[in-house]
């Protein structure tokens, strides 16, 4: 029988809106009170920094951008900064922009930008094309994108991450205590961060940046930077932002899904994000989405048992949850 297992709840109305999220499948229970803090703190400065240039009548785009730069300068969150590392202890980033009007730019593998959605948005800007992998970094500098030492993206809390991975991926399958320790890590080893707004004009955009899962393989791009998997945008329907296990997602063509049972199915948007969440949970994946519509409420969505960061903001109110 088919496990209904999601959880959707509706955010905001009419105008101007944004909400973002921080990854899901962290354990909430596991976080020190400090972390929480720290994670809260985070996503209030982020919602806060893109909500104010809507505010001002700006874009949806620079909305999205603006609020993802805070998560990317945050160890706290598996994009930028904080991201995971892979088996060899590197940082390899991905992103994309999407706005409603299908303009869309993407990359993956990369090591040395500070805020890997700025390279998206440059890909969107100044190409004709949708996604780049592993630009160099001569090309990097022509887009004129801020660039880091790749040492700049190895934090002690990742390394200590990988550590553990590698440790527990020995010890998988010696007794049932070190599966059960495994499936925690394998929940902390996600994340990633995202952004979707509507503005004043009514135009939607959406924004995802991650640093990938803890321990994958270098060369492995997840969901997030292809475009209708982690991230998609459609002014007919919405602006989708994904973060869970990527390859479900990607199986699913999760983003674009969402905008499909809207668009073709007449669903509601908690509907439709909700049955895609199952859709993922069905295949044995977990995570969450958030969802801005072109008209009315927004939605925050994720999968039974995975546990997201979110934040959005709507007129007057402004909520966050770590
Ligand atoms: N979806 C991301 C990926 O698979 C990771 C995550 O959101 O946790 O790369």
């Amino acid at each position: 029988m088919k496990k209904e297992s999601s959880h959707v709840l509706e955010v905001g109305g009419e105008g101007p809106l944004l909400v973002i999220h921080g990854g899901a499948g962290r354990r909430l229970h596991e976080m020190s009170p400090e972390q929480r803090a720290e994670t809260d703190a985070a996503l209030a400065r982020a919602v806060d920094a893109g909500y104010a240039l809507l505010s001002e009548g700006a874009s949806a785009l620079e909305a999205v951008i603006a609020a993802v730069h805070v998560m990317e300068d945050e160890p706290c969150f598996n994009a930028g900064r904080g991201a995971a590392l892979t088996l060899d202890g590197r940082a390899e980033m991905d992103s994309c922009v999407m706005l409603g009007d299908g303009s869309t730019g993407a990359a993956c593998g990369l090591t040395t930008a500070r805020h890997p959605v700025d390279v998206a948005r440059a890909v969107m800007e100044r190409t004709p094309h949708v996604l780049f992998s592993s630009p160099s970094t001569k090309r990097l500098e022509e887009w004129g994108i801020e660039q880091v030492d790749p040492s700049y993206f190895v934090t002690e809390r990742r390394e200590a991450q990988l550590a553990e991975f590698k440790e527990l991926e020995a010890a998988r399958q010696e007794s049932a205590q070190a599966q059960a320790r495994a499936q925690a890590a394998e929940d902390a080893r996600h994340g990633t961060v995202g952004a979707v707004a509507r503005d004043a004009a009514g135009r939607i955009a959406a924004a995802t940046s991650t640093g990938g899962i803890t321990g994958q393989q270098p060369g492995r791009v997840g969901d997030s930077p292809i475009c209708g998997a982690g991230t998609y945008a459609d002014q007919r329907t919405v602006a989708v932002s994904c973060t869970g296990t990527g390859e479900k997602f990607i199986q699913e063509v999760a983003a674009h899904q969402v905008s499909a049972r809207v668009a073709f199915c007449g669903q509601w948007l908690a509907d439709a994000a909700g049955a895609m969440l199952d859709a993922v949970d069905g295949r044995g994946g977990s995570g969450g989405v958030i969802a801005v519509p072109a008209t009315g409420a927004g939605a925050i969505g994720f999968t039974d048992g995975a546990q997201m960061n979110y934040a959005w903001a709507w007129r007057n109110e402004r909520v966050t949850h770590e």
